[in-house]
């Protein structure tokens, strides 16, 4: 009986080690794409990768619905929008890890560290560069206009990364702007959507279109495979204008609050963010690193418009919680009946006053946001080499701005109104 007992303690004790030594990863991401990573994690770590692939909404909902016996461990996703959903329905918790809070920066994870990227991609735009002239594209509002007409290739509106691009531009643009845009851009494909990404970008070097809204890292895949040279005609634009920049996204991911392997979950999590696990994504599977300091595939390297404008787009996605404005106030100064503020100039000018509140642990070093005067929009950038400002971690600083001088806001005109609409800010 006694041997019985040490053996039932002995087995319990086995299946314990063994359960702590597996990981289930509910995933977005296709499976195939996610290989190479979870062997290279396997091999070092020794602990079993179970995956479960599917839509990320089926994903969620699967685990709300499993509630504490759900066997998931962490969710991954390619888009920031449904790891703010995941949050939101409660179904991540708050991880406490100096590796993750170091290696990924503060604009790239949840405030309160539910959820981390591990990746970034871009939505642009592909071109026929022998039907169109570069100098002609703009940024995604351009896409409206009636020059486009049967040009643009685009997959449908039902998926994910349409419509984060759609919510982007609704902050950029505001929903009058995105309405009229819709009805324009909706008139100016070349076909019905079908397909995805991949086959837009077929579509391009076919003819059947002459330009389309792709995610980058299909485009420089099928670039790098292109022996045929099937593709040297069509080539990337970034779009971009007063309003908007490139727009990206991240991939990234949460470990699950009923998590029985929340050990091994958080390991995986800081194994996705290393050196290594970082090329991988780089070289495998030509998305961007969330980290800068990681060497980028031979490929990557050779289009410099695209590094160069994902170090400048990349920052664009900042959460609008990391820097918020306060003590916004518009005030005319120098002349004895204007407000006094600053140096003493000749004119009675429109000064426009507030307080950048930088709420991370990292110095803001440079800031964008689109103000709203009056009824238009005006981009209001500065950076810390121009001396504009440089707001220290968890600090905040005045910004004097002259409207005359950003806008040509006359200064004889009644007071303007001015509100912020986006802020975006670089550490
Ligand atoms: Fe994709």
């Amino acid at each position: 009986m006694k041997l019985l007992l040490i053996f039932t303690h002995l087995f319990i004790l086995i299946a314990q080690c063994y359960s702590k030594e597996e990981l289930n990863l509910y995933s977005a991401r296709q499976e195939v794409l996610m290989r190479p990573l979870i062997k290279l994690f396997e091999d070092e770590y020794k602990i079993k990768i179970n995956i479960v692939s599917a839509k990320a909404n089926q994903l969620i909902n699967r685990i709300v619905q499993e509630g504490e016996f759900t066997n998931a461990d962490i969710l991954l996703t390619t888009d920031v929008g449904r790891l703010h959903i995941a949050k939101e329905k409660n179904i991540f918790q708050k991880i406490d890890s100096t590796t993750l809070t170091n290696l990924v920066p503060s604009n790239y994870r949840d405030k309160d560290n539910y959820w981390f990227g591990v990746s970034l991609r871009a939505r642009l735009l592909v071109y026929n560069r022998n039907s169109i002239n570069k100098s002609d594209l703009n940024g995604y509002i351009d896409l409206a206009k009636e020059k486009w007409k049967k040009k643009i290739l685009v997959r449908s509106s039902s998926n994910v990364y349409n419509q984060s691009l759609i919510s982007a531009m609704l902050i950029k643009y505001g929903e009058e702007e995105v309405k009229k845009f819709l009805k324009g851009f909706i008139s100016n494909f070349a076909r019905k959507p079908s397909g995805g990404d991949r086959d837009q970008i077929r579509a391009v070097a076919a003819g059947e279109g002459e330009l389309a809204l792709v995610n980058s890292y299909y485009f420089l895949k099928m670039k790098s495979q292109d022996n045929e040279k099937k593709l040297d005609h069509v080539i990337e634009y970034f779009p971009k204008d007063n309003f908007m920049q490139t727009h990206i996204n991240i991939s990234g991911a949460g470990v699950i609050k009923n998590s029985k392997n929340k050990e091994n979950a958080i390991k995986f999590l800081e194994f996705l963010v290393s050196n290594e696990a970082q090329k991988i994504y780089a070289e495998v599977n030509f998305e961007y690193p969330i980290r800068k300091n990681i060497e980028l595939n031979r490929f990557m390297k050779i289009i410099p418009t695209i590094i160069a404008l994902f170090l400048f787009t990349a920052y664009l996605i900042s959460s609008d919680t990391d820097i918020t404005i306060s003590n916004v106030k518009v005030m005319k100064r120098n002349k004895p009946s204007c407000d006094r503020l600053g140096n003493v100039y000749d004119a009675c000018q429109w000064m426009l006053k507030f307080n950048i509140n930088n709420n991370t642990q990292d110095d803001l070093i440079s800031f964008c946001s689109v103000i709203k005067v009056n009824k238009k929009k005006y981009k209001l950038c500065g950076n810390k080499a121009k001396k504009k400002f440089h707001t220290k971690a968890n600090n905040s600083t005045v910004v004097l701005t002259n409207l005359s001088e950003l806008i040509n806001y006359d200064n004889e005109s009644p007071k303007p109104i001015v509100s912020f609409i986006s802020l975006n800010g670089k550490f």
